[in-house]
């Protein structure tokens, strides 16, 4: 059981925020994210997957600018929120951090939403994190 089970944690993503975008690492995506973020930029899968997205055996992520960690982050926030990947959507409850008190603590370093808002039961915040075994099931096997 993890450190932090029976404690429950806080979480409210804060208003102007972007922080999580801009972190060091890639953005995995499965295949209906894929599809759903070439819909919702009016692409053709094919001609987003060309453009954004890099695929290897296993995976698939977003390419990344040059200067920058994603395609997609503006001034204004993401311009594909409603059709983001499942790991920024379901951010910062992953199961690495969710589990790990330590890790999750030291997210609220760079996540201010960490710590804030209503008590989430642990159970809840778990089933969530779950959402990512089940969408990335090559990186949590
Ligand atoms: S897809 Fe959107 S939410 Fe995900 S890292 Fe890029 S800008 Fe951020
Ligand atoms: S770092 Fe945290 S508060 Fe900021 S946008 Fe990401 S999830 Fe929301």
């Amino acid at each position: 059981m993890p450190a932090h089970a029976l404690e429950g944690l806080r979480f409210q993503c804060q208003p102007g925020c972007t922080n999580c975008c801009d972190v060091q690492g890639f953005v995995y995506l499965t295949e209906t994210d894929l599809e759903q973020a070439a819909a919702f930029t009016g692409m053709t899968k094919a001609a987003f997957e060309n453009r954004y997205v890099y695929r290897t055996k296993n995976f698939l992520r977003l390419r990344k600018p040059r200067h920058s960690q994603c395609h997609f982050l503006t001034e204004a926030g993401c311009s594909i929120h409603p059709a983001k990947p499942t790991q920024c959507r379901l951010f910062p409850f992953w199961p690495e951090l969710v589990e790990n008190r330590r890790e999750w603590s030291k997210t609220a370093g760079h996540c201010p939403g960490i710590g804030k808002g209503e008590l989430i039961q642990i159970g809840a915040a778990m089933e969530e994190a779950e959402g990512m075994r089940r969408a990335y099931p090559a990186m949590y096997s």
